[in-house]
């Protein structure tokens, strides 16, 4: 099974978390925005407040004003303590108010009140190229009050004046014009007087006229950038405009920490929404990288146990194999050949030669040459042979704990594993098969009616004494014997006689050897030979007559013969160690002895010598 890849998942994931992060941001902009509305609907409501207010309030002094005009208007002139009864009273109605004048149609100061800070305008006359002139004129013709821009007063500062025209009935009933009551204020008082009742911590405001500041009154955080701007309506006058700005404090007090807390708590619940779906997801897929482990470990467990029943039953195969091989009589061994530790012996490796295990395992770590002598020659053998390609059986003694030897046909492999090398040997004891080689090797040397060495024997052993005799500088003799008239013999006697005489002649060449290494052979027929190593002349005449001597006590009756006993005759010849000879020129000359004795009349032993070459007829 395969894990999932958990990469869709994590993508999935991520966008999850950046869309929770999105919308968080977005609930945000929208609550800073109803936050921001809501400032700027406060903001907005304060200033259409404030300029209802002031127009309001001009309105009202407008109207105190229009009662005296109409008062003016429909009475006549007013008496100057009833104007001024009037004018005070609207004068302590509104404390804006600079002064309250009258000027007469002449547009001369008439009247004004108060006196006090108002005496550089007593004796003021309106004339055409003061700014209110034309507005004067306006409020003059059209009869109805003007409100003036503002203006220079001539007390100092700026001011505003409210023009109400004043007429008097004629005789006729016509109106007259008859100057204009005048209300004078001062910018600074009028706006302080309006501001009484604004929250100033809250709110800076600026007064407008065609866009120029006219009055501010600014908070040192005032916030400009937020300002809300308010056209004035006062009669006429359209000039002017109020502009409000919140203060920081305002702002303070209207901001609420809820956008941020939403943000805040928006990203920190995406956060942990996402984080938990993430560890949901890790754990998942924990469980299934577990589960797949777990899977995996079974299946090892299994394969584990698989192995561990097989390597048991191999285990136990193998402890059964090798307990049969106790079984066998041939030695099985393996042992480490730089060590010489035994890795695997059966029973018969150290019971067969007396040993218990232990003992000869000891024997062949510390002394190999003491169990198998010449054991380094026989391993560098072994390994010649195995590079070589060569037979690996070996022909070894092995010692036995008594001290006697036990030969041993060995047959040896070589095993290299990584940096060791490893000897399997198998063992046996052959003794009873040499033997029986041996036995065999010597029946197949030996002539089967006399048993004295045959033919084939003869050659090998004439070659090999030949060589020898040859290295150390030692003469040869050699006797060839044949018994004279032996045909004869048979036929008067019959052959199984003749076997028997021959058999006869046969001990008594084997009894009239002395030495050790000189051997008698039946050559063929009736006819031997005797190899007489390291022998001279005179050992070889000695030992002739010794069997002429012999030959004559046995007394064989022999009717054929002239002498009425049986006789042989003997070729004797002799190889000195020198010389280009051949065995077989040894051979040559002593038949042709032989020939000679037989020649000369037979029972007689003759020696080659060399002025007899070509005498006689060749033996081939
Ligand atoms: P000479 O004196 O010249 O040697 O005369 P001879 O009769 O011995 O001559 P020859 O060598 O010709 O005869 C050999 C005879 O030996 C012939 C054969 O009958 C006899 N003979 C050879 N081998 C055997 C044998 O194994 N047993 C018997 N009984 N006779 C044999
Ligand atoms: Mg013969
Ligand atoms: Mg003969």
């Amino acid at each position: 099974m395969r894990v999932r890849s958990v990469w869709p998942a994590r993508v999935a994931l991520a966008l999850v978390f950046l869309a929770l992060n999105l919308a968080s941001l977005m609930l945000w902009h929208q609550l800073k925005q109803d936050q921001q509305e809501r400032v700027d609907e406060r903001v907005s409501y304060e200033a259409h407040s404030l300029a209802r207010q002031l127009e309001s309030t001009l309105h009202t002094e407008v109207e105190s004003l229009g009662r005296i005009a109409r008062l003016w208007n429909s009475l006549g002139r007013l008496p100057r303590d009833s104007w001024e009864h009037e004018a005070e009273l609207a004068l302590a109605d509104f404390p804006a108010y600079q002064s309250v004048q009258w000027v007469g149609a002449d547009l001369q100061m008439r009247w004004l009140l108060p006196l006090l800070g108002n005496e550089a305008a007593v004796n003021f006359r309106l004339t055409p190229d003061h700014p209110n002139y034309p507005l004067a004129m306006q409020a003059r013709v059209s009869g109805e009050q003007r409100f003036s821009n503002s203006f220079p007063l001539v007390q100092g500062g700026r001011g505003f004046i409210l023009y109400t025209p004043l007429y008097l009935q004629d005789v006729q009933g016509r109106k007259q014009f008859d100057g204009f009551l005048q209300g004078v204020f001062r910018v600074e008082p009028l706006m302080d007087e309006l501001l009484s009742q604004l929250d100033r911590g809250s709110f800076g405001v600026r007064l407008l006229e065609n866009d120029q500041s006219l009055y501010s009154y600014e908070h040192p955080d005032t916030q400009p950038q937020m300002s809300r701007e308010v056209e004035l309506h006062l009669l006429n006058n359209d000039t002017f405009s109020l502009q409000l700005s919140p203060t920081a404090t305002l702002l303070r007090n209207l901001d609420t920490p809820l956008p941020e807390v939403v943000l805040g708590s928006g990203l920190a619940i995406s956060l942990l929404l996402v984080a938990a779906l993430a560890l949901a997801l890790e754990n998942a897929r924990r469980a299934g990288a577990m589960q797949q482990a777990n899977i995996l470990l079974q299946e090892e467990a299994d394969l584990r146990e698989e192995t561990e029943r097989r390597l048991r039953d191999s285990s136990e195969r193998l402890q059964l194999v090798l307990d049969l091989t106790d079984s066998s009589h041939d030695s099985l061994f393996i042992f480490d050949t730089s060590s010489r530790e035994v890795l695997h012996m059966n029973q018969a490796t150290y019971a067969g030669l007396g040993y218990r295990a232990e003992h000869f395992a000891r024997l062949l770590r510390d002394n190999p040459e003491q169990l198998l002598p010449g054991f380094h020659t026989w391993l560098e053998e072994a390994r010649t042979a195995q590079g070589d390609n060569q037979s690996r059986i070996f022909q070894r003694e092995l010692c036995r704990r008594d001290g006697s030897r036990q030969p041993a046909e060995i047959n040896t492999q070589l095993v290299q594993l990584g940096e060791r090398e490893y000897l399997i040997a198998v063992s046996r004891d052959n003794s009873e098969r040499l033997a029986l080689e041996a036995r065999l090797q010597r029946l197949s040397q030996l002539d089967g009616l006399t048993g004295l060495y045959n033919r084939r024997f003869f050659d090998q052993q004439l070659q090999s004494e030949w060589r020898r005799l040859r290295r150390i500088g030692a003469p040869l003799t050699l006797l060839m014997l044949d018994i004279d008239h032996f045909k004869a013999f048979n036929d008067s006697l019959g052959h199984l006689a003749g076997d028997d005489a021959l058999r006869q002649v046969g001990e008594i060449l084997q009894s009239s050897l002395q030495r050790e290494g000189d051997v008698a052979c039946r050559y063929g027929g009736e006819e031997f030979a005797m190899i007489l190593a390291n022998t001279a002349q005179d050992g070889g005449e000695h030992v002739a007559r010794r069997v002429h001597d012999l030959v004559a006590e046995l007394a064989i009756a022999h009717p054929a013969s002239p002498v009425g006993r049986l006789t042989l005759s003997i070729g004797l010849a002799v190889a000195e160690p020198v010389g280009e000879e051949q065995p077989w020129d040894l051979v040559a000359r002593s038949d042709r002895a032989l020939y000679e004795a037989k020649h000369q009349g037979r029972n007689r032993t003759h020696v080659w010598n060399p002025d007899q070459t070509g005498n006689g007829k060749p033996r081939v």
